[in-house]
């Protein structure tokens, strides 16, 4: 339905186009025909007036009668003249313009130079020459006439052959305009025929890429693009849904063997404590697990406003390292903060710069063994503050630390899972800092410990 009304839309624009082209052409040509027939009818009139003044001037005429007597033998001959004395009255006038009842008056403010001028009444239109002269003692106004209707034919034959011409012209256009319309938009409608054809199941379909270097090729280019992108989250969200109903389906099987085991017989007291410890570290973990994928899918969808105001990081990065020294003295773990500015400057949410902050230290401490020590660091850099958080733990492998920041990756499964993680800490992590505008770095050497940065923007 679209692609009628687009080449309609075309065909009409062109129509519109070829009309305005024909009538600016055609108004063109009848004004400079018109303009070239008076200049032709103007230089008739120019020797007629040249030749009055010439006769006058012979016949040195001795009053206003005997000028009107003389003149009025070559108005026998056809000649139409009118002659004004200086004070703008009539002396003489031809038979063919008394005829007519013509008695046009001068141009105003006439000199001697020849003006020409249209007058006359609408159905006798004249052209006119008009000279002031002086003969002998006489100032006169001389003016002779041609009527236009003499070349009148050859303008209403050109008219003539516009009026059909045009519209000839304009339904040829308009054809050729629904013509163009169509071819142009073939290809489009087979894009468009292409496209409707992928879907959930075939998403992996591209559209044919013609080989026409032009904005049907870069339209195809850009589809298929766009696909690729559709097609890749797409995956992205299926294996992440695989992945968190596998996660979830742990735990419950836990809770649930856990349950049974209980209540398979009768037990004892301390038997049924412990299933009861199994059934609650299990559901914590669940929550914990569900906490995070909420966050996650509240992140995503953009929901999870957050609230950048500036402000000091240096009293979080404090707060995060005396929680930490907290948790780890049970472990073995020293904690040590390194913090060299006075201030560090950022733009940032509060809560979600905290929680970023509790990720990478949660990991540093759990993945650092008893000796080890962790250190939280920050400081002022050209580009803006950068926050550490080293540790000398197990590190993570070359071959593994691109993969750190995806959803449920984890180098070990059992150790990560035994030690509380869900495998989406440091995806969390990176998209809060994604939504500072900021990024997570990671460096690690295995066996040696491993330094995760933060690389926060200028306050400004
Ligand atoms: P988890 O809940 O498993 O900790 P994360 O997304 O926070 O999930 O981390 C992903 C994986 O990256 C971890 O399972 C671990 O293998 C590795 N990792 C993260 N932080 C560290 C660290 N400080 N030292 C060593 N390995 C780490």
């Amino acid at each position: 339905m679209h692609t009628r009304s687009l080449r309609f839309r075309l065909a009409f624009w062109y129509f519109c186009t070829v009309a305005a082209i024909c009538a600016c052409a055609a108004a063109g040509y009848w004004v400079s025909i018109r303009s070239g027939l008076n200049h032709a009818l103007d230089q008739g009139l120019r020797y007629r007036l040249i030749g009055l003044r010439e006769f006058l001037d012979e016949i040195e005429p001795g009053g206003h009668d005997e000028i009107a007597a003389r003149l009025d033998e070559i108005s026998l001959l056809g000649e139409l003249y009118l002659v004004y004395d200086a004070g703008g009255s009539l002396i003489a006038q031809s038979r063919g313009l008394a005829r007519h009842d013509v008695a046009e008056p001068p141009p105003a403010d006439l000199g001697f130079d020849i003006r020409y001028a249209s007058g006359g009444p609408p159905d006798f239109r004249l052209r006119l020459a008009w000279q002031q002269v002086t003969i002998g003692s006489h100032t006169l106004i001389l003016g002779v006439a041609d009527p236009q209707r003499k070349f009148e034919g050859v303008l209403g034959a050109f008219t003539t052959v516009l009026a059909l011409s045009i519209p000839a012209v304009l339904v040829v256009a308009t054809g050729c305009g629904v013509w163009l319309g169509r071819r142009a938009l073939a290809p489009v409608a087979r894009i468009a025929d292409e496209a409707r054809a992928i879907g959930e199941r075939n998403l992996s379909a591209r559209l044919a890429v013609p080989e026409s270097r032009d904005e049907l090729q870069q339209l195809s280019e850009t589809l298929n693009d766009m696909l690729e992108r559709i097609e890749q989250s797409f995956t992205r969200t299926r294996q992440f849904t695989a992945d968190a109903s596998h996660e979830l389906r742990a735990p419950m099987t836990l809770i649930h063997t856990a349950a049974q085991h209980a209540l398979r017989r009768e037990r004892s007291r301390d038997d049924l404590i412990d299933g009861m410890e199994k059934i609650l570290r299990e559901s914590t973990r669940t929550t914990l697990l569900i906490d995070d994928l909420l966050q996650l899918a509240r992140g995503d969808a953009g929901k999870d406003a957050v609230a950048l105001v500036p402000m000091d990081a240096a009293p979080l990065l404090r707060d995060a390292a005396e929680q930490a020294a907290a948790m780890a003295a049970s472990k073995g773990i020293l904690v040590g903060l390194d913090v060299e500015a006075e201030a560090l400057p950022v733009t940032a949410d509060d809560a979600q710069l905290r929680r970023l902050l509790l990720i990478l230290t949660d990991n540093a401490l759990k993945y650092t063994p008893a000796g080890g020590r962790v250190t939280i660091g920050g400081r002022r850099v050209a580009d803006g503050v950068t926050i550490t958080v080293a540790d000398t733990g197990a590190g993570i492998a070359p071959d593994d630390l691109p993969h750190v920041f995806e959803r449920f990756w984890r180098a070990d499964k059992v150790r990560s899972r035994d030690a509380g993680g869900t495998g989406l800490g440091l995806t969390i992590a990176a998209q809060i800092a994604e939504r500072h505008g900021a990024r997570v770095e990671v460096e690690s050497e295995p066996g040696r410990g491993s330094v995760f940065t933060v690389r926060m923007p200028r306050a400004d």
